[in-house]
């Protein structure tokens, strides 16, 4: 259990291992010079699958944390649809991972920071609002949100500052 650490005004629901296992990966990834955004996928209360936004190295555009760890969690499952399964994501997801989710059918998707830029859940073409999506998740948004905007942030601060070659 977490210590009562978060003291602010805000009280904050204590961010559940799989969300946290994801903040990790989201960190690691910005380490490797990745956006940090991380991925996990729960099926049964057990985390099956964890995986961070990798598009640099090999070069991939479909590369985000959301495909790698739904592909990853496929294989581990040997099933194309992740019934039962849930996604904690440290942001909100695109389009296409919006599509990826939908086609999985993951059951319940949590994701901690909004994307108001890129996001396709609640911003802009909001995948799962569209009569054409086949399946919707349930979705919760916010769990672990500081975090994840804080390590998003400090990403581009820093890359900011960064001589460019
Ligand atoms: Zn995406």
């Amino acid at each position: 259990m977490t210590g009562p650490e978060s003291a602010g005004a805000t009280p904050r629901w204590p961010v559940p291992e799989p969300m946290r296992a994801a903040l990790q990966a989201a960190q690691d990834a910005a380490l490797a010079g990745e956006v940090p955004v991380g991925a996990a996928v729960v099926r049964q209360g057990a985390i099956i699958a964890l995986a961070a936004n990798a598009t640099r190295s090999p070069p991939d555009p479909t590369g985000h944390a959301e495909i790698r760890a739904l592909r990853m969690a496929a294989e581990a499952l040997g099933e194309e649809r992740l019934t039962g399964c849930d996604l904690y994501v440290t942001l909100e997801p695109c389009a296409m991972c919006a599509g990826a989710i939908a086609h999985a059918r993951i059951a319940r998707l949590y994701y901690a920071a909004s994307d108001p830029k890129g996001g396709a859940v609640e911003h802009g073409a909001r995948v799962f609002e569209q009569a054409q999506c086949l399946h919707r998740p349930e979705v919760y948004a916010g769990m672990g949100e500081a975090e994840a905007a804080e390590l998003l942030r400090e990403f581009f601060r820093e890359r900011r500052q960064a001589p460019r070659p």
